[in-house]
């Protein structure tokens, strides 16, 4: 691809851990007379991991969550607070809910996950009966559903729904869910099920890790959860959901991670995703047909490792979508300066997670997310996992409130 001498204009659509890091990354490789523009119709970043402790009360808006005008503004980016409504990938421009029309020369797409409740009837807490901790917003919502909860506490359900990938969210969400319930001397009033549709508990999207199976599969035992994976939601009514089996399961409080599917800017007939929304990419993050058009984090398609009897998704971790936002900066930077290009396939992407339970934790470490049986994975079980947490999100907000994406 010949580079350009001329001033250039880069979009970066959506700003979460893809596109804040994208757009930081661009800033920083490129000369200043190429411009970079970012979207988003959210003016704050949030810090989704720590999403599942705003319900208990553990963390409030503040703590988790940050404005990006400032931070784009001292580095030298153009932010625009509103959404792309529309992209023509033919006239490389993107239509804005503030009726702009921004003409691209490179783009990137960082929108993540729709979350698409209206696929199970009743599923959601905007027009249904269960709880999410996927946004800012959701998690307060949970809190006023948390709180009358407390007040008349009964059958706890959590879990991820078919079409969902993001397990390791569910599993959290579920740990520290049973905490609470421990900490208010409620586990003989509220039992709790853990619904999935995974192939087996510990399966997490990706064919298991290192007898996750074994391992979850015990510790719902000690815990006294009902773990039911494979399972598809049929629809969830006031006080009660039903699973694809028929069984019902009745609820007092509920979370469940919703089926995701590509935003509406860019789903559609068009060439820019495949029919659920996601945008295939190569291992330079490029589209394979429109070679302006990048993108990355949870929006990208990725095809599950292997199949499995209810539909899963695969889990796309914060920090993969940063590796693959500064894979696709840097290819974008060589588009437009020169300089050599960097392919790295989605599988050799690897990813740490924590995932806390109350006061306690698991920190799993893998070089290979998509290949696990042959990866080089580890997990650390116990206390220390809740304080790696703790301090990781306090080095994660520190870093990137200064907009430092590189640490
Ligand atoms: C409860 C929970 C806990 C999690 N815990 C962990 C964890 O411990 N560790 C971990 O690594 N990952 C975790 N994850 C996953 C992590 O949050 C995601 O991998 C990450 O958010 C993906 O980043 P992204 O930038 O691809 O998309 P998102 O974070 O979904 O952000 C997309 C952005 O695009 C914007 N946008 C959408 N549509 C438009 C549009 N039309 N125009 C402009 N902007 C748009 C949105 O407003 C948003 O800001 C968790 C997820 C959840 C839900």
């Amino acid at each position: 691809m010949p580079a350009s001498s001329s001033a250039t204009r880069t979009v970066v659509v959506g700003s979460s851990f893809a596109g804040y890091t994208a757009a930081l990354e661009l800033r920083r490789l490129l000369g200043e007379q190429h411009e970079v523009v970012v979207l988003d119709p959210k003016p704050y970043f949030t810090f989704i991991p720590s999403l599942i402790w705003v319900p208990f009360g553990g963390r409030e808006p503040g703590d988790v969550t940050f404005d990006l005008a400032p931070v784009y503004a001292k580095h030298g980016v153009r932010f625009i607070n509103e959404a792309v409504t529309s992209v023509d990938p033919t006239a490389q421009v993107v239509h804005t809910s503030g009726e702009q029309e921004l003409h691209y020369d490179k783009l990137l797409l960082a929108t993540g996950p729709r979350l698409a409740f209206e696929e199970i009837p009743g599923l959601g807490p905007e027009e249904g009966y269960t709880a999410s901790v996927c946004n800012l917003d959701h998690a307060l919502d949970a809190r006023n559903r948390w709180e009358a909860f407390l007040q008349n506490p009964g059958p706890v359900v959590v879990g991820t729904s078919q079409g969902g990938s993001c397990f390791g969210a569910s599993y959290e969400f579920l740990l520290n869910t049973r905490y609470q319930l421990k900490k208010h001397g409620l586990l003989d009033r509220a039992p709790v099920t853990f619904v999935s549709s995974e192939p087996f508990l510990g399966h997490f999207g990706l064919g298991g890790v290192g007898g996750s199976q074994e391992k979850v599969e015990k510790y719902f035992d000690k815990l006294g959860i009902r773990g039911i994976a494979n399972s598809s939601i049929k629809e969830v009514r006031d006080g009660e959901i039903e699973l694809a089996s028929g069984e019902v399961l009745p609820q007092s409080f509920s979370m469940i991670v919703p089926p995701f599917t590509g935003v509406d800017a860019v789903r559609g007939d068009g060439p820019l995703s495949n029919a659920r929304g996601f945008i295939p990419v190569t291992d330079e993050y490029r589209h394979p047909d429109l070679p302006n058009v990048f993108a990355a984090g949870v929006g990208i398609a990725l095809a599950p490792p292997e199949a499995t009897a209810v539909p899963t998704g695969v889990p796309k971790t914060g920090y993969m979508s940063e590796h693959m936002a500064k894979i696709a900066a840097l290819n974008i930077a060589a588009d437009i300066q020169g300089g050599a290009h960097k392919e790295v396939s989605v599988d050799e992407l690897g990813a740490i997670c924590m995932l806390d339970a109350g006061n306690s934790g698991i920190v799993f470490k893998t070089d290979r997310v998509l290949s696990t049986k042959d990866a080089k994975a580890f997990t650390w079980a116990g206390p220390q996992g809740h304080w790696a947490k703790l301090a990781f999100e306090k080095y994660f907000m520190a870093s990137r409130r200064r907009g430092l994406v590189r640490l």
